[in-house]
């Protein structure tokens, strides 16, 4: 009888085609089998202590620091992006591990509470343990810092975890589970399961402790719906149409350095690059001018030979095409390049202005090295106008004196204010968004906290000679908490 031969896809070169892999398409049953592993894995690893799951993770860190030149080439080769890139990705994927295994154990420390008047005879405390086994979905435009945003911390606070990679970058999620099974001190820790979306949602109904996604808005509402059927929680990273600030009084010329990049760098695949600017309408001759020169230095190309790479999902190319022409039509003008610039695999640097709000192109994510320059009369319609998305990720603010004061008022997770993008690389505060943008954190004590479940414990200190819980409470009993409730306004706890 002929074996039936298991399901494999591909994954590709995008700057090539060239096929540089192939991985098995997980079904259902097989990560089953794998979640069960992991859930007989997870009682040695939480056992193992913060010191010893520190010393793991801190092992797995130096070992991809001295292969840093292999992962990079790796991420290169199956995202197209330079390999100057890749190793910056390495890089802050690097410290968030350190950060998670040096902070878990005191970010889960069991805190004290104060019991209130009424229960000043208790001791109250709040223990934090982790949930068990972790499902990670990830995206393929930053194939390691992006999972390791989760993967890291949810071991750190002892929970194994199963990883479903992108089916653009497999190779970098197999790679991952491989080099952490070279410090493990045993099998089940962290698993790759590699598949298409049918994976990812066989691991969100496959009764997994949470699932920690990252991808597009639509995707997540599909993860969101598997996870309800089984009461599984989710942390949702999804898209942005992030906006960026300018006043009057900003430093145009660094404002457009970073703006720029964060809107064109990785081929403007990142989900806090910026979109849409908004300037002030005093400056914004000088913004725009100064963005069509600096567009005119960079392009894009192969890896090697470019400011930034291709596209790396072949159909990412037709919305970019779309929302330039959508733009064009509405209104709007390109002041450099065109639909011309597209040119698959490859999108050029494009630079539009004056589009209307209404345009597909300023409401939904592009995903492409373009960006949109609006003038404003106000920072207040500046304002009005960032937070008017269905999405709030991220959003930068270029002032001398008045950044905190708009960063304020901004409906996002992040606000980076004469900077960008910095909020994903410092560990110790929280990255995520709100509306459209996602719910829940990665980084930060919060970030870790999400991979944990709180226990509270109440214990009795010494007994009082009152019967508050019991059905022995006599009307004595009940005029005192009367009486205490009067005297204190209600202010028990
Ligand atoms: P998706 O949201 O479709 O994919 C993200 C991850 O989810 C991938 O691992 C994917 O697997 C997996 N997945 C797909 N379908 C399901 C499902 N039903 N259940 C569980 N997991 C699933 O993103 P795409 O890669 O298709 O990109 C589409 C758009 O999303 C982009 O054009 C961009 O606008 C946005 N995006 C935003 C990102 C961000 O960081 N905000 C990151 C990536 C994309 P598989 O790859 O095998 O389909």
């Amino acid at each position: 009888m002929a074996t039936k031969r298991r399901p494999v896809f591909n994954s590709n070169n995008p700057a090539t085609g060239e096929v540089v892999g192939t991985y098995p398409m997980l079904n259902k049953s097989e990560v089953a089998v794998l979640v069960e592993h992991a859930r007989t894995a997870s009682t040695k690893w939480q056992a193992l202590s913060f010191g010893g799951r520190k010393q793991v993770l801190l092992a797995w860190s130096s070992l991809i620091i001295n292969r840093i030149e292999e992962i990079a080439a790796l991420i290169t080769l199956e995202t197209g992006k330079p390999l100057s890139d890749a190793r910056l990705e390495v890089g802050i994927a690097v410290s968030h591990i350190g950060w998670a295994a040096r902070h878990a154990e005191s970010i889960m420390r069991t805190s004290y509470r104060r019991p209130g008047l009424l229960m000043a005879n208790m001791s109250a405390t709040v223990e934090r343990s982790p949930l068990g086994v972790v499902g990670v979905i990830g995206p393929w435009n930053y194939p390691i810092f992006t999972p390791i945003g989760s993967i890291s911390y949810a071991l750190a606070a002892g929970n194994t975890v199963l990883f479903k990679p992108s089916e653009y970058t497999p190779g970098v999620g197999m790679w991952l589970e491989e080099s952490f099974s070279e410090v493990a001190p045993f099998a089940d820790i962290f698993t790759t399961v590699t598949g298409l979306g049918d994976t990812g949602s066989a691991l969100c109904t496959s009764g997994v402790d949470k699932i920690s996604f990252t991808g597009s808005t639509r995707t997540a509402k599909l993860v969101a719906a598997d996870c309800a059927s089984t009461m599984t929680p989710v942390v949702l990273e999804c898209g942005g149409k992030d906006p960026v600030i300018v006043a009057a009084d900003a430093d145009i010329k660094r404002a457009v350095d970073a703006t720029m990049w964060s809107a064109m760098a990785n081929a403007g695949q990142s989900c806090i690059g910026a979109e849409r600017v908004y300037v002030d309408e005093k400056v914004a001759e000088e913004f725009i001018a100064r963005a069509i020169e600096l567009a005119s230095t960079i392009h894009s190309g192969a890896p090697g030979d470019a400011n930034y790479g291709p596209a790396t999902m072949p159909s990412q190319i037709k919305v970019i095409q779309s929302h330039i022409k959508a733009a064009i039509a509405d209104g709007g003008t390109c002041v450099y390049g065109g639909p011309k610039s597209v040119a698959a695999p490859f999108v050029q640097p494009v630079v539009l202005i004056d589009v209307p709000e209404d345009s597909v192109a300023m409401r939904e994510e592009t995903f492409g090295p373009i960006i949109i320059i609006n003038r404003v009369a106000s920072m207040r319609e500046a304002i009005e106008l960032s937070n008017a998305s269905r999405y709030g990720l991220g959003a930068n603010v270029w002032s001398k004196r008045k950044g905190k004061q708009i960063a304020s008022k901004l409906q996002c997770g992040m606000v980076a204010i004469n900077s960008t993008f910095a909020f994903a690389t410092i560990s110790s505060v929280p990255f995520g968004g709100v509306k459209d943008s996602g719910s829940g954190r990665v980084h930060g004590p919060e970030g870790l906290l999400e991979y944990t479940f709180a226990r509270t414990v109440v214990r009795t200190r010494f007994n009082l000679p009152l019967h508050f819980l019991s059905f022995k409470r006599r009307p004595t009993d009940d005029s005192l908490i009367i009486k205490l409730v009067k005297i204190l306004k209600g202010r028990l706890g």
